[in-house]
């Protein structure tokens, strides 16, 4: 369930505006590899710049004044040259030769502000103005274009614009996943004066033990398997009633509170981690104070994974800057997560499968609950906001990270966004 996909459409560009194209992805270019230069030190890892902020704000206005590329675009090669280094710092940290990230190939990053999608077009901004270009769409049905762009789980997320000289056409990989470029909520010209705020939802459950609203499962199946083996070993040595049997025991339960422990931990930096990738400001979990009501199936070991995997995410996400909510679980598993429905019925639920009775959606069942968990967020912050007297004209921003997109509390955001 878990998808990234990139669809590779062909562009039909205007031969007039080719020329915009070449010249916008030179400068491109020329920002990545400038911010490479400012990122990296041949030193030390420990000295090289990882932080996007970090790299933006000592080059975005010399990069504007140098070029004449869109504030995003611009935006867009920092944060490749970031992420470049910051994969070649975690090579280093392994001991891995490395050197400083280079840009060579004809390759540009959009994001949803820098590029708006139509049904047949897209219009893409270049150092002279944007240019249309329609999608040369194979005939047979359906295109990845219809597939995964336009369907709701394969929200556009960002996307590279290439260029193939061999048979020289323009390539547009619409990315699903992969790139975190809309994370520009954060940019500064846009988004400073508001409080913004991007959501990660996390469902937890017994399916899957943990699944996030970006359709990351954590499957927790050799969870369950060792809290088994654990258990009849228990058994086992509970029965020979020995001394001998009695002190291996309690080292057994040493060791299994340890493995279990590692267990969860190594979750929760992975959830954390998840929120930095897709730059969410909150990770929302489900209230577990009645959980034992809500999942009468789940064992003590599903109970104390879930309490503990909250603990771990709260004490760890702070240090990111990433902060924890709860919301009560109201429905969460039976509610319709498209935003345009929201159709609520416990027919909708079959196991691990997520029908909506009413509008049709097909969606595994643990996903659709991590994006209604991210969605009670944004829908109880909006309107907190917006009865809040201070908070101005009350267009309350927040995003609930999902694969491939965002939706917003209100309205599901198909496309091309703001
Ligand atoms: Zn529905």
């Amino acid at each position: 369930m878990e998808v990234r996909r990139t669809a590779p459409v062909k562009l039909v560009v205007p031969d007039e505006r080719r020329d915009d194209l070449h010249e916008s992805a030179r400068q491109f270019l020329h920002c990545a590899n400038r911010a490479a230069e400012f990122c990296w030190s041949d030193h030390s890892y420990t000295d090289c710049v990882t932080a996007n902020t970090t790299a933006r704000d000592a080059l975005y206005d010399e990069l504007r004044e140098e070029t004449e590329l869109t504030a995003n675009l611009v935006q867009e090669a920092i944060r490749r040259a970031v992420q470049a280094v910051t994969g070649c710092v975690e090579r280093w940290k392994q001991g891995k030769r490395v050197s400083q990230p280079e840009f060579t190939s004809w390759s540009m990053l959009y994001d949803k502000r820098s590029a708006t999608f139509y049904r047949n077009k897209v219009s893409l901004s270049t150092i002279n103005g944007r240019v249309e270009c329609e999608f040369e769409l194979p005939s047979d049905s359906p295109t990845p274009y219809e597939q995964y762009v336009l369907s709701e789980e394969f929200e556009f997320r960002a996307s590279t614009l290439q260029y193939d000289a061999v048979d020289d056409e323009f390539y547009f990989h619409i990315t699903t996943r992969k790139y975190d470029s809309d994370r520009d909520g954060d940019s500064s010209e846009v988004s400073a004066d508001t409080e913004h705020q991007t959501v990660l939802g996390i469902d937890l459950g017994l399916n899957s033990l943990a699944v996030s609203s970006t359709g990351r499962f954590w499957h927790g199946d050799d969870y369950d398997h060792w809290c088994r083996e654990f258990e009849k070993r228990r058994g086992e040595m509970q029965q020979r009633g020995t001394q001998a049997a009695h002190n291996a025991l309690l080292r057994l339960g040493k060791r299994e509170e340890a493995w279990r422990k590692q267990y969860i931990h190594t979750i929760a930096n992975e959830i954390v981690a998840e929120a930095v990738e897709y730059d969410c400001d909150v990770v929302v979990f489900e209230d577990l104070t009645d959980i034992r009501e809500q999942l009468p199936e789940a064992k003590w070991h599903h109970i104390w994974a879930f309490r503990r995997l909250l603990e771990s995410v709260e004490y760890k996400a702070p240090e990111q800057g990433i902060s924890v909510a709860q919301v009560e679980p109201n429905h969460t598993s039976q509610r319709c997560s498209r935003t345009d429905c929201g159709f609520t019925h416990e027919d909708n639920r079959h196991g691990e499968q997520f029908e909506c009775q009413k509008c049709g959606c097909e969606v595994n069942a643990d996903y659709n609950g991590a994006k209604n968990v991210g969605l009670r967020y944004a829908r109880k912050r909006q309107h907190r906001l917006r009865s809040s007297p201070t908070s101005g004209s009350g267009d309350a921003p927040v995003d609930v990270r999902i694969n491939g997109g965002a939706l917003n509390g209100e309205s599901h955001r198909p496309i091309a966004g703001a």
